[in-house]
């Protein structure tokens, strides 16, 4: 069974919300891995994760619990892939880069520098017969078109595989990373190219996926082997208007429910259904999920962040993505719905009575 962590994650409120709601939040912490959610028809869902950040907590929290365990199995030779989900504006970017990826507070870094010192930290701490290379490469999915963020030439890259490398984006460009400093102004790099592209194309980054993929390499005498860390930025994963879409805006929204759907029913199939895992795992179904093929099966680690705001004005948005991630992990009832009627029901300070109701019905 691969291992999977699921988690969920609150930013702090912003100015708008404030101004809307005041410091109003729809959820309820219930301990540090459950809450319950209220949505805008006052219906209670509460929710179980492997970890819940609520908005006071730190981005060196997020990092020991979801990415540390992963970098320390990649300098081993073992997968790991780490993803932000959610809608445009819950703090996927923020978790993964802080804001700023160059400079900015310590205890503000977000993954990615955290990612970067600690490939480099646990380096130091090995033997010194041993040979470590660092190479990273940066690509975008948008449209289903893979593109190289270190060189914006290199547009619709093929996935491909072989034994000795495993999967890989053909002909993306690999930087080969000596030190912490050497990594940041390279993945700021691609950042900044991520811009120039959107510029060019026209198109907001929030709608297109960002790969960024460590590839350790680690030689002792004859003995080769390589763990690869693929940190994914997600595109949102909010709902566009059913009516008014149209033209590219429509077909945007459609190839990113489509790999978004592909990469909860991998991670789905991972984790097993009541009845056992599946088979077959549908890695072919999306660009996204076959980039992530080996590093989210077989015995990767994976950790899916799902960001959302607290607020009451996102709480129908922020219930899809828990949600998610409650699919994802086949978390069994873990979405049970209150249903108003129980209130009476209710002993003093104790949770709502929780109506107990299929899994698939609710999720
Ligand atoms: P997304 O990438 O999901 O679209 P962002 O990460 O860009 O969203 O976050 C949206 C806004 O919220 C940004 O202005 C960001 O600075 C702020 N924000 C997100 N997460 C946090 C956090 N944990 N602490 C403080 N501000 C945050
Ligand atoms: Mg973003």
């Amino acid at each position: 069974m691969p291992n999977i962590r699921v988690c969920a994650l609150f930013r702090p409120l912003n100015v708008k919300e404030i101004s809307d709601h005041g410091d109003t939040v729809c959820i309820r912490a219930v301990d540090s891995d459950s809450f319950v959610l209220k949505d805008d028809k006052e219906e209670e869902f509460e929710f179980h994760f492997d970890r819940v950040f609520y908005q006071r907590s730190e981005q060196a929290n997020v990092y020991e619990f979801l990415a540390l365990p992963i970098v320390k199995g990649a300098v081993e030779g073992v997968n790991g892939a780490i993803v932000t989900y959610g809608q445009t504006g819950a703090g996927k970017t923020y978790s993964m880069e802080g804001p700023s990826i160059m400079d900015c507070d310590e205890n503000k870094k977000g993954l990615l520098p955290r990612v970067v010192d600690g490939l480099f930290s646990a380096i130091r701490l090995s033997d010194e017969m041993t040979k470590y290379t660092i190479n990273l490469s940066m690509v975008e999915i948008y449209m289903e078109r893979v593109r190289d963020l270190f060189d914006l030439s290199k547009d619709n890259l093929l996935i491909k595989e072989t034994k000795a490398r495993g999967i890989f984006v053909s002909g993306a460009t690999e930087i080969c990373i000596s030190d912490s400093a050497e990594a940041l102004r390279s993945l700021s790099i691609g950042i900044a190219n991520r811009a120039v592209g959107e510029t060019q194309m026209n198109m907001a980054s929030s709608r297109s996926h960002c790969v960024y993929i460590f590839t350790i390499q680690k030689e002792l005498k004859k003995e080769k082997r390589s763990g690869k860390v693929i940190l994914v930025d997600l595109a949102g994963s909010e709902k566009v208007e059913k009516t008014g879409a149209e033209g590219r805006v429509l077909e945007e929204a459609k190839t990113i429910n489509k790999s978004l759907s592909a990469l909860g029913n991998v991670i789905n199939a991972l984790t097993g259904s009541p009845q056992g895992r599946a088979n077959h795992i549908p890695y072919r179904d999306s660009k996204l999920t076959r980039i992530l093929q080996d590093a989210l099966g077989g015995n990767s680690q994976t950790s899916l962040l799902c960001c959302s705001s607290p607020s009451p004005s996102n709480a129908s948005e922020s219930l899809s993505t828990l949600r998610f991630g409650a699919r994802a992990k086949h978390i069994k009832a873990l979405a049970h719905v209150s249903l108003k009627e129980d209130e009476d029901t209710k002993s003093p300070g104790a949770l709502p009575v929780i109506k107990n109701e299929s899994c698939e019905r609710i999720l």
